[in-house]
């Protein structure tokens, strides 16, 4: 499998928190971290059986033997490298969960906010010298939820 180091400054994109929490009492949606209503002061009560469950995380595995449903964390990919010698990423970036497989890529939905539906690509390297696009194969990681190992 091809792979390259990317040497150059790392985006963390992932530190925003996801999606609201809504009221058991009046069915106010409010921010992830809340811990009481602001509407009508109902304290949250906070799963704890969640806690100490983590994603593993698997490096080594064939892109290919990917199945719907499967979630990857996508990085790396096409990028451009402009006359400056600067570097500026064309590929997906985050989580996606996984439709299927085709040639040289995975069709996957974005399961990041304002993400769609998107084609990974993992096909070979190679430099379109019209564009001046290398395209390259992302690097992902496979998270397999706890429950499922
Ligand atoms: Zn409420």
């Amino acid at each position: 499998m091809y792979t390259y180091e990317y040497t150059g400054p790392t985006q963390e994109i992932n530190s925003m928190p996801k999606g609201c929490k809504t009221c058991s009492s009046c069915g106010f949606c409010t921010g992830p971290r809340a811990y009481i209503c602001p509407k009508c002061n109902n304290p949250f009560i906070f799963k704890i059986k969640n806690k100490g469950k983590k994603n593993k995380v698997i490096r080594d595995f064939d892109w290919r033997e990917l199945v719907r449903g499967d979630l990857i964390k996508v990085n790396g990919g096409p990028y451009f490298m402009n006359g400056d010698g600067e570097y500026v990423p064309m590929g997906y970036r985050g989580r996606f969960s996984v439709q299927g497989v085709d040639d040289n890529g995975i069709l996957a939905w974005s399961t990041e906010k304002d993400g769609g539906y998107c084609h990974i690509y993992m096909g070979p390297a190679y430099h379109d010298k019209n564009t001046g696009l290398r395209k390259t194969s992302h690097t992902l990681l496979k998270i397999k939820r706890k429950e499922e190992v």
